[in-house]
């Protein structure tokens, strides 16, 4: 099935990165949220990012306004009922993301494909909520969207190949690259990236090494881009946390158990950037290590 139109729901830290980048390439894109300060925010933030990459000269000014024109927003869910793909990115909580497809259902039209941006919670069990599993998956954008290549596509149990080659397909025309995982707790970059942050945060509860010796070493030792502790803040704590919490339950491994002192930074409300505290205090001129 040739998809053109593309329904968003949730427009926060991933939902306007995700409207970006299908708008760029020539996608309708209609757009949701329950909070409709989140969607003038997304679409302001969309504009800004945007505008640096005309600034840059990656695209033109018409192609940025075209890009723009494609983005509509509503507050109403089943406004999104007649989209080609539908792609969830709401808050990352089962009783959420169950209830949008529950309310979705009664209004999509039979050949609808609908995924989730989830970074863990199983694709199978939130298909088999929905009256399509077989048109179900998993469509696993990175953050910043418009900046990381990859988009895992996760194969629910029941996902038939059409579904799946029909998004192999749109994250092509996007100019990403995409890679299949299996429908397993944190499927594939997640299973490996989150026990390597929570080591980190670990290395530090047991004092071998502060904030910033941890982040240089994995920097300059092992070449990383950003060091685990500035990764995990850059992330949300909450996130990691939570991603940890779906890893020890689902593969019922004490390796996987959070580390304390994340959990502890959680309950603080230090979720890293996004709150201004997190392993570094980002309220001065420049990150300070809390630790
Ligand atoms: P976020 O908190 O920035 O945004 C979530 C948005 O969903 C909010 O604007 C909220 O108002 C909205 N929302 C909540 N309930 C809703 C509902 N019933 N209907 C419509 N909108 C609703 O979260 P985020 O970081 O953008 O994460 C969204 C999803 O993407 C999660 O499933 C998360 O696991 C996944 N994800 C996040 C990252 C990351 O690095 N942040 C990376 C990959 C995947």
């Amino acid at each position: 099935m040739a998809i053109e139109s593309v329904g968003i729901v949730g427009a926060g830290q991933m939902g306007n990165g995700i409207a970006h980048v299908f708008a760029l390439a020539g996608y309708e894109v209609l757009m949701t949220d329950v909070n409709a300060d989140a969607l003038q925010a997304a679409i302001a933030l969309i504009d800004r990012n945007l505008e640096r990459q005309v600034a840059k000269d990656l695209i033109t000014a018409a192609v940025k306004a075209d890009a723009m024109a494609r983005i509509g927003t509503t507050v109403t869910l089943t406004d999104l009922g007649q989209s080609d793909l539908i792609i969830e990115a709401a808050t990352e909580r089962e009783t959420i993301k169950t209830a949008i497809f529950e309310d979705l259902v009664p209004h999509l039209k039979p050949d609808t494909i609908l995924t989730s941006n989830t970074s863990s919670i199983s694709i199978t069990r939130l298909a088999s909520r929905t009256d399509r599993p077989e048109k179900f998956m998993g469509f696993h954008f990175m953050n910043p969207v418009p900046i990381m290549q990859l988009v895992e596509l996760i194969r629910g149990i029941a996902t038939d190949a059409e579904t799946f080659k029909s998004c192999q397909e749109v994250v092509a025309r996007l100019g990403k690259t995409s890679t299949a995982s299996e429908d397993f707790p944190a499927f594939i970059v997640n299973r490996i990236l989150m026990p390597m942050i929570n080591e980190a945060i670990y290395t530090l509860y047991e004092g071998v090494g502060s904030v910033q010796s941890i982040d240089t070493s994995l920097k300059l030792g092992a070449n990383h881009p950003m060091g685990p502790l500035e990764l995990a803040d850059f992330i949300g704590l909450d996130t990691c946390l939570a991603i940890m919490n779906v890893l020890h339950d689902g593969l019922a491994d004490t390796k996987y158990r959070p580390c304390p002192l994340l959990t502890k930074y959680v309950e603080a409300g230090w979720l890293g950037r996004k709150s201004k505290r997190g392993f570094y205090d980002y309220r001065g001129e420049t990150p300070v290590p809390t630790r």
